[in-house]
């Protein structure tokens, strides 16, 4: 089954606002084994709508669509369904009061123009939205095809889609060729040495008919592998058996795999473990805490942090050795270990972390940008990564935090704590 998206709004054109909502329709869509084929995007406005969901309809047999269903003028998404399933809009009355008794909990009166979100193309099979007023769309168009309408608004969006459009999507596809997607995290290793690690894998992975995708950002690389079989345990097992392999190739340098990002996996192994952190940050100025507090459940590991952004904090905060940093200066590998040493003193913690270092744009007190040391204390020993980092301000943060949380997780599983 083909499933194309056309996401509407002015204000994605514009590129005032990024186009999450494609990502994510896209990133659920391909987990549930139906991948997109096809994306575009349309302005607010009824003819351009119609002509790019007919363009849609041209490679797919779904289209959903994102946006433009809520009480505004420049809302016209219904418009453009009534017009390509060549029906009027009529007034639903349960939407109705949907819109009324969600108008009347907020203590207003709906006016004539929110009501309009109640009007719906005829025989549209209609989605309530419990998070919001505009309801869903199913609508049928002629040809037999089928186009789902969701309200542009994010979480709205996911709710709908999770609840009742993924779930209606999986059944219309069952007896299809089913999909299967894996993912291998890849942390401080670039693109090109990750490609060629699993070069050797190139043969049987055709053989076996896997796709791989690579996909880049500052720091990590995520190795995608998919497959399609007439069975779901068919392309799940081939997938899986190739995702041990690609791991296995690839071997230390894997952090986790499909959803869970680096902050998670070190929250988890700190779990298993038993064992607690605390941070102390200079140039990272929290962003370190902020990762591992992204984590649902952190707080059973994450006792605390400071961010000692002055020479002055090192001192008073960690018990930095004055004498240190008068003669090196704050960005010094053995500030990185006094720092990560005085906060597992402080926090009493099972392991510490540190960060130190020039994020740039410019040189500081003659130490170059990206010139960082990351220090780990813990029950065995106080280790420090030496780092010369690449790129702006917000990368050089970014990675550095990055290779914290790497140090932690190989110090946890009892791995060399450098490459
Ligand atoms: P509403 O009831 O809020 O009017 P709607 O269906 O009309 O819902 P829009 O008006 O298109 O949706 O967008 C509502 C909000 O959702 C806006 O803040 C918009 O920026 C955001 N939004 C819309 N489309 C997307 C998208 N594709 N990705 C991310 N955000 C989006
Ligand atoms: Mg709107």
């Amino acid at each position: 089954m083909r499933i194309a998206l056309v996401c509407v709004g002015d204000e994605l054109l514009l590129g005032d606002v990024v186009d999450t909502n494609a990502a994510l329709v896209g990133r659920r869509l391909a987990a549930e084994g139906m991948p997109l084929c096809w994306s575009a995007t349309a302005s607010d406005d009824v003819e351009a709508i119609v002509a790019t969901v007919r363009d849609a309809l041209e490679r797919a047999e779904v289209v959903v669509v994102s946006g433009g269903l809520g009480p505004t003028s420049d809302d016209v998404t219904r418009a453009a369904l009534a017009e390509l399933a060549g029906v009027p809009l009529e007034r639903d009355a349960a939407t109705q009061d949907h819109v009324v008794s969600a108008y009347r909990a907020r203590g207003l009166d709906p006016s004539e123009l929110s009501l309009a979100q109640a009007d719906v193309p005829q025989g549209a099979e209609v989605l309530t939205n419990r998070l919001g007023t505009a309801p869903g769309l199913r609508v049928a168009v002629p040809g037999g095809s089928l186009v789902v309408a969701l309200p542009g608004v994010p979480s709205e969006l996911e709710a709908l889609l999770d609840e009742q459009v993924v779930p209606h999507l999986v059944q219309r596809h069952a007896g299809t060729t089913a999909f299967s997607l894996r993912t291998v995290r890849v942390a401080l290793l670039g693109e090109s040495p990750v490609a060629e690690a699993v070069a050797p894998l190139s043969p049987w992975l055709t053989e076996a008919g896997v796709r791989l995708a690579f996909l880049a950002s500052a720091g990590e690389v995520l190795v995608r592998l998919s497959a399609s079989a007439p069975q779901p345990e068919q392309a799940r097992r081939v997938v899986d058996d190739a995702t041990a392999r690609v791991a296995a190739r690839l071997g230390g340098v894997v952090s986790g795999f499909d959803g869970e990002t680096l902050p998670a996996t070190v929250v988890r192994l700190l779990r298993e473990t038993g064992a607690s952190v605390a941070t102390a940050e200079s140039l990272t100025g929290g962003c370190l805490g902020a990762a591992l507090t992204s984590v649902p459940g952190s707080s059973a590991v994450f006792l605390g942090g400071s961010v000692t952004y002055s020479t002055a904090a090192k001192v008073a905060q960690l018990g930095v050795d004055e004498q240190l940093l008068a003669e090196h200066g704050p960005v010094h590998p053995d500030v990185a270990a006094q720092m990560a040493l005085g906060a597992r003193r402080g926090w009493g913690s099972d392991w510490a972390l540190s960060c130190t270092g020039v994020a740039g744009p410019g040189p500081a007190d003659g130490v170059a940008a990206g010139t960082v040391h990351v220090g780990l204390c813990g029950p065995g020993a106080t280790t420090v990564r030496s780092l010369r980092l690449r790129g702006a301000r917000e990368t050089v943060r970014a990675v550095t935090v990055i290779h914290a949380l790497d140090l932690l997780r190989r110090a946890v599983l009892g791995l060399p704590t450098s490459g």
